[in-house]
């Protein structure tokens, strides 16, 4: 840091304070949702540089919207499509082969009774794929639909409810592995969050936290919106994960679509013992400020990224088209390899991930 910023040296200026550094001082970013276009404002925090909603709804406001909302309103649907679940299945192959590459080993980095728990577990294809690899896995979904079909159709071990009630009660467990795929940035408490997993957490444990990059380039509208309540650059992810007592060991490149990031407990966790020296950043808003339609649609028009979309999704109906269960198209995908061979092209990486 090498000045102050202009908005820390006026009164307070948010609704809510910044849920990591607790900071009120902040910048506007946008002031419309991008899925409805209704008023919504978000900000920057000057100290830190997360970015946030404001006001931030509160955690029982938040997980009531979650649990009866969420995917019908963004997703319309309660149960998951085939292909759905052939996307989720690649992703989480995709995950799994990064999470070894991490650890450093060419084959499993985790013994075979290794305890894992993966939170928003979705319709449950990562729990499915460590329950696959001889993991006791488990996972946690807010969503009762897509927990029902965990547990029903695919026969995991994956609790409904939210993390802040369903956690607490697992009250011998020690995690080896704990993943939370695109759930950070829907949470309004993630100090408070990471720090109930370190809770949590066996000796060797390994926490495996992807979100998405709020810095990407899209279309103008498309970063901010509702369901999203915090906004991660690199490193205000790596102070939020500072803040909550992990040490971050791994993580991909800043510029990535989604950031993703290994970490461990910190050997002295919590800010009273080891101040934090937060970054102020105004990169969310430089982000912004390049989003405009016409370097967007020059870009979509350089990329070709509408076009292989538009052909990933015609190539997963086609894959899908020979099973009839999610049960049969995993097995096919995580034991035999079948229908892998387009999760290796350049369409599935340049795709985006969905959100849980
Ligand atoms: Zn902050």
């Amino acid at each position: 840091m090498t000045h102050m910023p202009l908005s820390m040296r006026t009164s307070p200026n948010a609704l809510t304070p910044c849920p990591v550094c607790g900071s009120q001082h902040a910048e506007p970013i946008a002031r419309v949702d991008g899925k409805t276009g209704e008023p919504l404002l978000t900000v920057h925090c000057s100290a830190c540089g997360l970015g946030r909603i404001d006001p931030l709804p509160t955690r029982p406001e938040l997980e009531a919207w979650y649990t009866h909302r969420y995917r019908q309103e963004y997703k319309q649907a309660a149960s998951p499509a085939l292909r759905h679940v052939l996307r989720a299945g690649r992703h989480a192959l995709n995950r799994w082969e990064w999470l070894q590459t991490q650890l450093g080993h060419g084959s499993v980095p985790l013994p075979a009774s290794s305890v894992t728990l993966d939170i928003g577990a979705s319709s449950g294809e990562f729990v499915d794929l460590m329950r696959q690899r001889g993991m006791q896995a488990h996972g946690i979904e807010p969503h009762a639909g897509y927990a029902a079909h965990a547990r029903e159709a695919l026969g995991l071990a994956v609790a409904h409810g939210a993390l802040h009630h369903v956690l607490p009660g697992h009250a011998d467990k020690r995690y080896d592995l704990i993943s939370m795929f695109h759930v950070l940035e829907h949470l309004v408490d993630p100090v408070e969050t990471l720090r109930l997993l370190a809770s949590k957490a066996s000796l060797t444990c390994h926490l495996f936290i992807e979100v998405p990059n709020a810095t990407r380039f899209c279309a103008p509208r498309y970063m901010f919106f509702r369901a999203h309540t915090l906004y991660f650059t690199q490193i205000s992810l790596h102070q939020t994960l500072q803040a909550g007592g992990w040490e971050v060991v791994a993580h991909n490149h800043a510029d990535d679509d989604d950031l993703r990031l290994l970490a461990r407990p910190a050997p002295d966790p919590g800010p009273e013992q080891v101040p934090i020296n937060w970054q102020p950043s105004r990169a969310l808003i430089e982000a912004q400020n390049r989003r405009t339609w016409p370097a967007y649609l020059a870009d979509q028009l350089r990329s070709g990224r509408w076009l292989r979309k538009q052909r990933l999704r015609q190539a997963e109906k086609r894959a899908v088209r020979g099973f009839s269960s999610a049960r049969s198209l995993l097995d096919a995908l995580y034991q035999d390899g079948r229908l892998l061979t387009s999760a290796k092209g350049p369409a599935f990486k340049s795709m985006k991930t969905s959100p849980i």
